[in-house]
């Protein structure tokens, strides 16, 4: 079985899946402090709109997102509850933390080496994400999730991935981890995990494809891990790049190494609406089903290949435990 906010389903009801999406990106000190400002966050109305955003992609052929929103990027699962009382969509949510460098000081100012001292409790809240529930709202997590970026494997993000690995261990929940794919931080993501006893096979690199290095993705995927195509509508990679990159790792036998997805936001406050829509026309929902499989198709990616990525990978790494 596989948690949704939807409530647990069989492997077999997960369909096309894209595994690296979010539903609401929130600042709550913002909230608190400054609740009129433009960001205009009202629960209601970002529900209903949120579902509205799920259906218009479910309509295209979507079964299922993930939601990687965690710890550093506003995770708020009640709203997440209510989207998936109001949508078909089913929603996969996810625990851990995102941090490129130092801890939220929560966690940092506690813990064996910390100026303050005492257990390390990061473990313990993810597992109880995973096995009892998220706050109240009895949703419990599918994926862990943590990040190396640019700044590598730091005080901090040593001790997260030390956390994020014991609650794979205790609990069989596979892993994403965001990447810095300029520096090729996926192979340190790769090497700091598979010190921590973890099989490469449970993890997902997001944001590999950023890169058009088809050796550095291949080294990825050779070691064994999943490589997430999932920036897809962010043009600091162009379309073209993105999609000529799935494309070459298709031809080379890759296809069932990859899944893919947008990295997208229904409402996020963290970005200017406008600016986004400007910068980033295609950074939807719907830019996988009705831009990026006809152009893969067009270009020689089978709908054997296609079914892959968006239905067999998903249920592979989610399924097993
Ligand atoms: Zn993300």
């Amino acid at each position: 079985m596989i948690e949704t906010a939807n409530g647990a389903i069989g492997d077999d009801e997960l369909g096309a899946t894209l595994m690296h999406e979010h539903v609401f990106g929130l600042s709550p000190e913002i909230h608190w402090n400054w609740p009129d400002l433009p960001e205009d966050w009202d629960f209601d109305r970002r529900v209903r709109e949120a579902a509205d955003k799920l259906d218009e992609v479910k309509a295209l052929g979507i079964d299922t997102i993930v939601d990687l929103t965690v710890i550093g990027l506003g995770r708020y699962v009640p709203a997440i509850a209510a989207v998936a009382a109001l949508t078909d969509v089913r929603i996969v949510v996810s625990t851990g933390i995102y941090t490129y460098d130092a801890l939220p000081p929560y966690f940092a100012n506690k813990g064996p080496e910390s100026m303050f001292g005492g257990s390390d409790r990061m473990a313990e809240f993810f597992v109880r994400d995973i096995t009892e529930g998220i706050g109240r709202t009895g949703v419990r997590a599918g994926m862990l999730k943590c990040a190396v970026d640019r700044p590598g494997v730091t005080t901090g993000i040593a001790r997260l991935l030390t956390a994020i690995a014991s609650a794979h261990h205790d609990t069989g929940t596979p892993i994403t981890v965001h990447t810095d794919s300029d520096n090729r931080r996926g192979l340190d993501a790769q090497r700091e995990l598979r010190d921590r006893g973890v099989d490469l096979e449970r993890v997902v690199i997001g944001h590999a494809g950023d890169s058009t290095d088809l050796d550095y993705l291949r080294t990825l995927a050779d070691a064994g891990s999943w490589l997430g195509m999932d920036r897809f509508g962010v043009e600091f990679t162009s379309f073209e790049d993105r999609v000529a990159t799935v494309v070459g790792l298709c031809a080379r036998g890759y296809a069932g190494r990859m899944v893919l997805s947008h990295d997208a936001y229904c409402f996020n406050d963290r970005v200017d609406p406008d600016i986004v829509a400007q910068r980033h026309p295609n950074y939807r929902y719907p830019h996988i089903p009705t831009d990026v499989l006809p152009e893969l198709r067009r270009r020689g990616v089978s709908d054997e290949q296609i079914t892959t990525m968006m239905v067999d990978n998903p249920r592979a790494i989610l399924a097993s435990r």
